[in-house]
């Protein structure tokens, strides 16, 4: 019996992930990029954006976790959030369980990765009726160069790689947007791709968030099986002198929802940089 794959070929690991179909149910492009969905024989559905994996059912709770509840435990009381990008409204879904935050704002600029992911990814979408859930579909580089100073207490940029409309969410100029729209001590955290891989843009990421006027800053690794190399990290950084390790460990230990992947030790063992990355990053 002949199996179909959909193979992602990571040529700057020389290394493929590849995750055995059922189907391929859709496949379209739209003004910024392809988008596919697959359904999978032991993940569950695919969201394929130009040939890099960005969501299956089975294991996009561990980046979505850990996108949002370090950050958000990491601000004293983040009540104003914004999501640069997360067109698949995990990030949005998981930011809402924080009971303390009033308003959240997803800002992607491609309408129809959120209309397929209402479709195929549902429960991803079920907190976007929430009243003080916002979707716009815009420009995030934009929206942050027109945010009002001190306006917002989180910024997730939860983007595709720095390639195509992604590539000025990396840079000084687009740190200066988000350190300007942070009140004081406030935190901007964004996926920064594989440790294993992407090390050259996890540090040149930092350097630009420094010479944007970041102080402390903190990379976490975390697993993500379907990402190249199967590992990920995000980088929190925050505005102010407050340490970046200091994080709400005891809200954080009681919360009041239900996780698979975080807890108030995964946080904290998050923070302990392993050594090859420590010796990477010692910027701080
Ligand atoms: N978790 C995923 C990953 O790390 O591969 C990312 C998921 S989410 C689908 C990424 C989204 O960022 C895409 O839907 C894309 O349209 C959006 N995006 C890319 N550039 C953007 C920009 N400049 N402004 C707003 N959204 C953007």
């Amino acid at each position: 019996m002949s199996e179909t794959w959909f193979t992602e070929h990571h040529a700057p690991s020389g290394s493929s992930i590849g995750f055995r179909l059922r189907a391929k149910l859709h496949e379209e492009t739209t003004p910024y990029q392809t988008i596919a969905i697959y359904d999978s024989t032991d993940w569950g559905k695919l969201m394929v954006i130009d040939g890099c994996m960005m969501v299956t059912t089975r294991d996009n709770f561990l980046y979505h976790e850990m996108i949002v509840h370090p950050a958000l435990y990491t601000h004293a009381a983040p009540k104003r959030v914004v999501i640069i990008g997360g067109g698949d409204c995990g990030t949005l879904r998981e930011v809402l369980r924080h009971a303390e935050v009033e308003h959240a704002v997803q800002v992607e600029i491609d309408e129809r990765v959120t209309r397929l992911a209402e479709q195929h990814f549902p429960e991803l979408c079920e907190a976007n009726g929430d009243p003080r859930a916002e979707l716009r579909f815009a420009d995030g580089i934009q929206y942050m160069a027109e945010c009002a100073p001190g306006s917002v207490d989180v910024v997730i940029v939860d983007s595709t790689d720095p390639v195509g409309p992604a590539e000025g969410l990396f840079n000084a100029a687009f740190y200066r947007s988000c350190q300007r729209a942070l009140g004081e001590g406030g935190v901007l955290v964004q996926q920064s791709e594989s440790p294993l891989a992407h090390l050259a843009l996890i540090q040149s990421m930092r350097a630009a968030m420094r010479q944007a006027g970041f102080g402390a800053m903190a990379t976490l690794p975390f697993p993500q099986p379907c990402y190249p190399t199967g590992w990920w990290s995000c980088t929190l950084a925050r505005k102010g002198a407050a340490a970046i390790g200091a994080f709400r460990e005891a809200d954080a230990e009681a919360r009041p929802f239900a996780t698979r992947y975080y807890n108030a030790g995964v946080h904290r063992a998050a923070l302990s940089a392993p050594e090859f990355l420590r010796a990477a990053l010692r910027d701080g």
